[in-house]
């Protein structure tokens, strides 16, 4: 993924979504300190749903060793294999997307995106997704003689796909009545700076050629390199302009678990990445990334130091909660 702007435009930005701050806490009908205690004691009955930081953390290791996941190599095969076999491991119906895309330097990606179901009948859906391939390049490198290596991808591919498979594991072992889908997407991260359509052409796949006629997600939560160290997640600003409501929510569900430090009510900037291919096809989206409005994204973002060295597992779990938080409250 790419950030579109930075600098004097966010700093903009963030005014607007600080000012709308406190409404967002007196819209559940009390002042947040009753609303974050109440479902605090809410939240001591459903120890069913938990989140295992220790097995997400397990899960990013495992994809790094599998070597760096570039579309077409064994390394990206072995890993697609294993997270297919784990979702239905756990419970979960798996159908996947094979295909070929074309990339911005003419050459010919194989695309294999792998979409999981639980409670397939239920009609309203929400759609958690994260993409598993990984840079060719660490073309951001602070060393430019490393700058054609290509990347761990720890945290970036490995860390949103590693707290999916655990909230995966879990769910299916809680057995939630909800409709939840789980995406793990293939061919986000070989795109060129200047071609916004160069990025995400699994989800853009994805979006106009969904696995289900007529699929259409309720809502829609990706997860992008959400493993560094001190993790943070302000507000991303597609997000926001086109699912204000669910940011909203998630930001709520973090405080609830007091983790609302690491999801502040303040833009970090507009970032391409999978989501805006479900936004432009109707689908309310909202993209959980370190990305602050000073320094942007974490400095190990497409470099060789994206590493499981670099990966703290509180982020992973303070994520891996929140978003469970929320599927809660849904
Ligand atoms: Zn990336």
């Amino acid at each position: 993924m790419i950030s579109l702007f930075r600098g004097i435009t966010i700093v903009a930005a963030a005014g607007l979504l600080l000012g709308c701050g406190g409404s967002r806490h007196s819209s559940a009908g009390a002042d947040a300190g009753d609303t974050v205690r109440s479902v605090e004691s809410e939240d001591k009955s459903a120890e069913k749903w938990s989140f295992n930081a220790d097995s997400a953390y397990r899960n990013v290791s495992r994809q790094v060793e599998f070597g760096p996941r570039i579309p077409g190599t064994a390394s990206h095969k072995a890993t697609a294999d294993w997270l297919s076999s784990e979702l239905k491991r756990y419970g979960w119906m798996v159908t996947e997307q094979h295909s070929t895309v074309k990339a911005f330097d003419g050459s010919q990606l194989p695309l294999r995106n792998i979409f999981a179901q639980i409670n397939p009948e239920a009609t309203d859906r929400t759609l958690l997704l994260a993409h598993y391939d990984t840079r060719p390049w660490a073309d951001e490198d602070p060393d430019p003689t490393k700058r054609q290596q290509p990347i761990d991808g720890a945290n970036d591919g490995g860390s949103g796909t590693g707290v999916l498979l655990e909230i995966a594991r879990q769910l299916g072992m809680s057995a939630p009545t909800g409709g939840i889908d789980i995406l793990l997407v293939d061919c986000e991260d070989y795109g060129t700076s200047g071609d916004e359509e160069s990025w995400a052409l699994g989800a853009g796949y994805f979006a106009a050629h969904p696995p289900i006629e007529g699929y259409k997600p309720a809502r829609a939560i990706l997860l992008d390199m959400v493993g560094g160290k001190d993790g943070v997640f302000p507000a991303e600003y597609y997000s926001r302009q086109a699912a204000a409501d669910i940011d909203d929510a998630i930001r709520l569900a973090a405080r609830r678990i007091g983790e609302g430090e690491r999801f502040p009510g303040v833009y970090g900037g507009a970032v391409t990445d999978d989501h805006v291919k479900l936004i432009e096809r109707g689908i309310p989206a909202v993209d959980i990334i370190e990305y602050r409005a000073e320094g942007g994204f974490n400095a190990t973002w497409h470099t060789t130091s994206d590493t499981l060295d670099n990966i703290d597992r509180e982020t992973l779990g303070a994520v891996g909660r929140t978003v469970m938080e929320y599927l809660k409250s849904i």
